[in-house]
């Protein structure tokens, strides 16, 4: 079971969002999705900290989306008691995230300028998904419908992050929407989509469709954050087989194109060694046990196996 928490916040001294449609619309891309048993949804509406405290040791989630403003560098807009905007650092999140990173596997910020925090969770977690700029509700919607349906059918993070800026795309709904998927251990960590050529959308007048953060205009030093070089995140570190162990016979070991993968499981179940595994819809192959012997790019239909 792939156990999803929404965590959605708009307080009342921001600009409305249509979080309430989002949420809805990814509910029901799930309830009709091939693989919708494998899936559990569950909602956290006007998100306080200690709501998100709760919910995550309460229900485990695996993966954590995120729905509301954001402020750059400034942290993302929760509520307080009253309802008013409570900023959460990025150094608050990625402690948090640290605490969770057992259990965690993807974490989706949509919400403005919120590659900052994500990329600071991805020192914790295997997959982030933030936005560089600015994002439009039309587009936030867009975005995370499609990649919860990718997932619902079954495909990997990786696929369904790329159909969903497709689906911005697609929609011609994109803004300066950039997403950017941060994975841990990624020596080089966006992966970003370009952004799309459409003028931006504004949040400042009421008629207009909401952006989900403060437009770098109202926030002068915000270029000069974005300008930051992206954190270095190390390389995670391979343990050399041991003497004996089938994988000190090897001559390479064989990995897994994500970006290829359509998750049909065939591999796994030919390999000798068990060295391919399968979390969160994700096949990778462990180097410590791979032997190279090759029986799994026999029957990979798409060609993602390779050394
Ligand atoms: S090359 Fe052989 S040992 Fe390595 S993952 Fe493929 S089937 Fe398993
Ligand atoms: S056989 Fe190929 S497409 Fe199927 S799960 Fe393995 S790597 Fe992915």
């Amino acid at each position: 079971m792939i156990k999803i928490l929404i965590l959605a916040a708009n307080p009342k001294n921001t600009s409305r969002l249509r979080l309430d449609e989002e949420v809805r619309e990814i509910d029901a891309g799930l309830q009709r999705a091939r693989r919708r048993d494998e899936f559990e949804l569950r909602q956290q509406w006007a998100t306080r900290p200690q709501d998100i405290r709760r919910a995550m040791l309460d229900f485990t989630p695996n993966i954590v989306h995120f729905c509301g403003h954001g402020q750059g560098s400034a942290g993302i807009a929760l509520e307080d008691q009253n309802g008013q905007t409570q900023l959460v650092s990025t150094a608050a999140l990625a402690e948090f995230f640290e605490l969770f990173a057992d259990s965690v596997q993807c974490v989706l910020l949509n919400a403005c300028y919120s590659e900052t925090q994500a990329q600071a969770i991805a020192r914790h977690v295997e997959f982030v998904i933030g936005m560089a700029q600015g994002v439009g509700d039309r587009a936030a919607i867009e975005f995370a419908v499609a990649f919860y349906d990718a997932l619902g059918a079954g495909r990997p993070i990786r696929f369904a992050y790329r159909l969903a800026c497709n689906a911005v795309r697609m929609a011609g709904v994109g803004g300066q929407l950039a997403p950017v998927i941060m994975v841990k251990g990624a020596a080089s960590v966006p992966h970003t989509q370009p952004a799309v050529s459409a003028p931006p959308r504004q949040d400042t007048p009421p008629s207009a469709e909401r952006t989900r953060g403060t437009s770098p205009r109202q926030r002068p030093r915000q270029r000069s954050i974005d300008q930051q070089p992206p954190l270095s995140i190390p390389r995670l570190e391979i343990a050399a087989p041991a003497s004996g162990h089938p994988a000190a016979h090897r001559t390479a070991p064989y990995k897994i194109d994500g970006d290829l993968c359509i998750s049909c499981g065939a591999c796994e179940a030919e390999c000798p060694q068990e060295a391919i595994v399968e979390e969160m819809l994700q096949y990778t192959i462990d180097p410590n046990r791979c032997t190279g012997c090759g029986d799994c790019v026999e029957v990979c239909p798409v060609e993602a196996i390779s050394q």
